[in-house]
């Protein structure tokens, strides 16, 4: 984890938030390969569920919502962290993760009294990760995790007037159910999928970006006649999966991991987690949430958001299936699967990134042999300006070759191409392939072509 975090920073990833104002807890920054990654991330979800799905739609709502959506979808009551207090150090640490960290199991249904009683019987057990401490805790307080804001405050009482910056991007879709299905032809089942900044007031910090307190979430909410939610849910488990093995993710580090307390009103939840550098975490949640969400909306809005069957005659609220992953997991999973350290023999090592060529945040880099030839640097730069308007291109001229590959394999370039002397004779280029390293020539006159069929995805 360590080297994925130096070296995300050294290679423009992630930056830290603030960092000349000494940091900002649980926030941070994409940098100038990150910011391709994570485009390239949203770009690919986005062409996988609605580009590719006839009967998915998208949408982009706001992160500011009326204050009752929160009240609606029980966040305002329910979306809570059970937190203790260290007694020695004084830091606070979410109590399902001491206990967690301890082999304990802590539902998210219980109560601070339930939860206060497993820290109690398990005192030996529980141990603070920061001091060490054994046992030695305060009693356990939750926690609400949503983000207030005093957006349209001009009363000055912070409780009655409470904005929220949105928890999670599905709420908006719900809301906007009804607009969507009086505005496209869409029918049931059909899904809408947004991606968007979230907001929570995560309480443990820790774990680079796997746990933010501003994230990205991409999600989709399929509705679907209960009848055939069941076999749907089951589709939409292996899409999901399959996904991840598209992306180029090793299926090794992929597992399911089934819900056993599942909050009430869901019937059954899956989440596929990945091997992060801490071990099989939450990558992505693939929930069967019934009809709960558009009940809720329903019943607080005063709204009527059923859905009329006129075929059967049949009026009903849907039931949802919903696929929700975050942006930063996938980012950091992407990059744990593709991060090696290679043995070249000799004692010579490289680090490459072997990012998908879809996913890679440069395709192709282009470099005139020496920087002080005007020809060799006139010819590159000709290359340069022809592709990058087809693929996002790096002109370098700086530095010996070698080192100039080395830099684009830590980034994960898929290719280079090396404007030489023959060059100047024959109109052909080196090509470097990252994974192999092999060098082949080849004329610049099909450079187009075979990069078209390279980065056809
Ligand atoms: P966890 O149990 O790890 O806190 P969660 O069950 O609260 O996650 P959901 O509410 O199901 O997560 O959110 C759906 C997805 O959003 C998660 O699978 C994850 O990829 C992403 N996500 C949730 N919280 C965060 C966060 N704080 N930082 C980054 N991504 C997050």
């Amino acid at each position: 984890m360590k080297k994925i975090v130096s070296w995300s920073k050294r290679r423009g990833f992630v930056f830290p938030s603030s960092e000349i104002y000494g940091g900002f807890s649980a926030v941070y920054d994409y940098g100038p390969y990150g910011v391709e990654l994570a485009n390239n991330i949203k770009k690919n979800w986005w062409k996988r569920m609605v580009q590719e799905n006839e009967n998915i739609v998208g949408l982009d709502t706001s992160i500011f919502m009326h204050p009752k959506v929160w009240e609606a979808s029980g966040h305002v009551d329910g979306f809570s962290d059970p937190l203790a207090e260290c007694k020695q150090c004084h830091t606070r640490i979410r109590a399902d993760h001491l206990l967690e960290d301890a082999g304990i199991f802590a539902d998210e249904k219980m109560t601070e009294e339930e939860i206060n009683q497993l820290l109690d019987e398990n005192k030996d057990k529980i141990k603070c990760p920061k001091c060490g401490n054994k046992g030695n805790f305060s009693k356990v307080k939750k926690f609400n995790l949503l983000v207030k804001s005093n957006l349209g405050n001009f009363t000055g009482e912070w409780e009655k007037d409470s904005v929220y910056l949105r928890g999670e991007t599905c709420q908006g879709i719900y809301i906007n159910f009804k607009n969507v299905l009086d505005s496209t032809r869409q029918k049931i089942p059909f899904g809408i999928a947004q991606i968007g900044k979230a907001f929570r007031n995560e309480i443990t910090a820790r774990q680079f970006i796997f746990r933010k307190r501003e994230f990205e979430q991409m999600e989709m909410q399929y509705f679907i006649h209960s009848e055939m939610a069941k076999k749907n849910y089951k589709k939409w488990r292996e899409k999901r999966w399959q996904y991840y093995l598209d992306l180029g993710i090793q299926e090794k580090n992929l597992k399911w991991h089934q819900h056993e307390n599942l909050v009430f009103y869901a019937q059954e939840a899956w989440d596929i987690e990945y091997n992060f550098p801490f071990g099989f975490k939450e990558l992505e949640g693939i929930h069967y949430r019934t009809d709960y969400d558009l009940k809720q909306h329903s019943q607080f809005s005063g709204k009527d958001l059923s859905y009329y069957d006129p075929q059967k005659n049949e009026k009903y609220i849907p039931h949802v299936i919903e696929t929700s992953v975050g942006v930063d997991r996938t980012f950091l999973a992407v990059i744990t699967d593709a991060f090696k350290e290679e043995d070249l023999g000799d004692g010579k090592k490289r680090l490459v990134v072997k990012f998908s060529k879809s996913l890679a945040p440069i395709k192709i880099a282009i470099f005139p042999l020496l920087k002080n030839k005007p020809e060799l640097v006139q010819k590159a730069r000709a290359i340069y300006n022809k592709l990058k308007s087809k693929f996002m291109c790096e002109f370098d001229d700086n530095g010996n070759i070698g080192k100039r590959y080395r830099r684009q394999d830590e980034i994960g370039t898929p290719y280079c191409v090396t404007v030489d002397f023959d060059t100047l004779k024959n109109d052909t280029v080196t090509l470097r392939d990252r994974d192999t390293m092999q060098q082949e020539r080849i004329s610049i006159d099909q450079l187009d072509d075979f990069f078209q069929k390279e980065f056809s995805d």
